[in-house]
């Protein structure tokens, strides 16, 4: 087989968390040649997408310790300390190091960065740029990358597996998508920067490259993944496309209102009505809780119903035309285009949606995965920060901290890690051929994919969604291996080369499974409710057995075991997350 060529890190990703790990490496050591293999370009990834802000103390009112307690308390006690603790104190240097690289951040009058409140986040810390700071960010990213010659590029490339020999990682297989080559690029670390995966779900607000592709490469190749049972519901999509619409509508004080006008949040012990200033107010209560306070009003028959399900409204009404117009005016744009509706005058219907990823790919607090060369960062990874329920904007600055934080740690080891052996390219060869063999010349299997992944999603809407319960879980469990075995049967209508944009679904698929089952295995050996994992049969937190991380492994046939391992608490004892006072 060709070698397309070898690079001393390859990175897969290049959104947020890949441009700035690859970033790192360039000033970690401008010797080193690092690959970008995305399977988009890189300014379509879904960073770009994210509306609200990212979190970082900058006032003299705030202090990087109530950061740290808000992402504990707010994670339910599940996230590691340690991490949290670095990740609060590098945030605020990466987002003025992103000023520096020109990221035009929203400012007030008298010039100071303007933050605005967050969902469970007690002071005023979320720096944006209006409602398209993901946009701002990426594009910064980009631009500052293309400044290191050392960067090669490999868009829409497909990194279908990982090289492994001798132990560690030398490298990915990759699909280039425009001629259907497969080829192999070698490196001696690699860096999984692909993102979350709420493709797994019907009803989401990501993209629809977010497959977890990185995560289930990861999985395959011996590493663990950590938390995946964790899966966050944003609480106001829009009914239908499941587009977002973000938090920062509430914390310029929107309201929420069940189908009688009336403000719900206050009978969920989020606080009152009056609450001052809007950072104390209920709409501001952290994600998980505000997602299931709507099924609990939609099970007392407060929801209004629609051909796409339930939903209540989101009230910007009050804040006024110039406020929307200045604040949110990509939340307009979105009401008007895609539902028909002006939130100057009229309400927002919406509905929880699933939006984020709280588990991955095991790493230490430098992105670094126990297979050796291997190292993840962004959604695709658990630290973890987040624990069991991550806090709205603090997952941009996640992708900078522990992107710079993992390119780092990359750049050191390939410094002086002997080069990849050849036995990987016999490997590659070996992948070449399955792929050929079981996709894309197979014609005489019996599934389609679309079936498969509508089975797949209708399991997972119904076992693990806001509320899940043992039985559920173990009828997805069995469910979820019958699909891995029709998933062999799978045959493609498409057996060209050029822009095979059925055998990128079939890769995308396979990962889902993988994925999916980890999700519903974890939240199955998962014997209580913490975060976004709320358990019907097991309703309360049991610190005694599960304050810790669960770790998914993938056994030789393919099935799944879950181990555990404790959550590393620095100097916040496990307490009860209050809101709203
Ligand atoms: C609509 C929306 C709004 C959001 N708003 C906010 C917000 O305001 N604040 C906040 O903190 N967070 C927000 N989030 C969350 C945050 O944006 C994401 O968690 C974050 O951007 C993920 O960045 P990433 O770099 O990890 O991955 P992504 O930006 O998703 O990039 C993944 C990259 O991996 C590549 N890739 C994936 N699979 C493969 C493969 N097999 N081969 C090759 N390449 C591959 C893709 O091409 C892409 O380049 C929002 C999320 C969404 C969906």
């Amino acid at each position: 087989m060709n070698v397309t060529a070898f690079h001393d890190v390859v990175l897969v990703g290049g959104g947020g968390a890949g441009l700035r790990a690859a970033i790192a490496i360039a000033e970690t050591n401008p010797r080193l040649s690092i690959a970008v293999v995305s399977k988009v370009y890189p300014m379509r990834s879904h960073t770009v997408s994210a509306e609200g802000g990212s979190a970082g103390v900058v006032r003299p009112d705030d202090s990087l310790d109530e950061h740290a307690y808000d992402t504990i308390s707010g994670g339910d006690w599940l996230c590691d300390q340690d991490a949290v603790e670095a990740f609060v104190k590098e945030a605020p240097e990466e987002l003025l190091r992103l000023e520096h690289w020109g990221c035009p951040w929203s400012r007030e009058p008298d010039g100071r960065i303007a933050v605005r409140a967050f969902g469970g986040m007690r002071k005023m810390r979320t720096w944006f740029a209006a409602d398209k700071t993901g946009f701002h960010m990426l594009h910064t990213l980009f631009q500052t990358s293309l400044k290191y010659t050392r960067v090669v590029r490999y868009d829409e490339w497909f990194a279908a597996s990982l090289l492994v020999d001798d132990g560690r990682v030398q490298g990915v297989v990759a699909l280039e998508l425009m001629s259907g080559k497969i080829e192999a690029i070698t490196a001696k670390a690699v860096i999984l920067c692909t993102g979350g995966c709420g493709r797994v779900f019907p009803f989401t607000t990501n993209a629809n490259i977010k497959n977890g592709d990185g995560m289930a490469l990861a999985y395959r190749a011996g590493a663990p993944l950590k938390d995946m049972e964790f899966v966050q519901y944003h609480p106001t999509g829009l009914p239908f496309t499941g587009i977002l619409i973000t938090e920062a509508c509430r914390s310029e004080g929107g309201y929420l209102l069940n189908k009688d006008g009336y403000r719900y949040l206050q009978d969920y012990g989020l606080g009152k009505p009056e609450a001052k200033p809007v950072l104390r107010s209920m709409e501001l209560g952290p994600r998980d809780r505000l997602s299931q306070a709507f099924v609990k009003e939609h099970e007392k028959g407060r929801t209004i119903e629609t051909p796409y399900g339930p939903v209540v409204h989101l009230d910007l009404r009050h804040l006024g035309e110039q406020l929307i117009n200045t604040k949110l005016p990509f939340v307009r744009e979105l009401c008007l285009k895609y539902q028909n509706i002006d939130p100057v005058t009229e309400l927002i219907p919406v509905r929880p949606v699933a939006h984020y990823m709280m588990g991955g790919v095991h790493t230490d607090i430098h992105g670094a995965t126990p297979l050796l060369g291997l190292y993840a960062a962004g959604e695709a990874a658990c630290v973890s920060i987040n624990g069991a329920n991550r806090l709205g904007s603090n997952s941009l600055p996640e992708l900078l901290v522990f992107g710079a934080r993992a390119g780092r740690a990359a750049a050191a080891y390939a410094s002086s890690a002997a080069e990849p052996r050849s036995a990987v390219l016999a490997q590659a060869e070996d992948e070449r051929r399955r792929m050929q063999r079981d996709l894309l010349h197979k014609i005489d299997g019996r599934e389609r994919l679309a079936p498969l992944r509508d089975e797949l999603h209708q399991s997972m809407e119904q076992s693990a969604g806001i509320y899940r319960s043992g039985n559920s879980l173990a009828q997805a469990a069995v469910k979820l291996r019958e699909l891995q075995d029709r998933f062999r049967h799978v045959a493609l209508q498409d057996h060209s080369r050029t822009f095979n944009t059925e055998l990128m679904a079939a890769l995308e698929l396979s990962f889902m499974l993988d994925v999916g089952e980890a999700i519903v295995e974890s939240a199955l050996r998962r014997e209580e409710s913490r975060g976004a994992h709320q358990r019907t049969d097991f309703p309360a937190r049991d610190d005694q057995r599960f304050l810790a991380h669960s770790l998914v492994y993938r056994n030789a046939d393919g099935s799944c075991r879950v181990e555990y391992r404790p959550v590393t608490i620095t100097r916040w004892p496990p307490g009860e997350r209050v809101y709203g006072r």
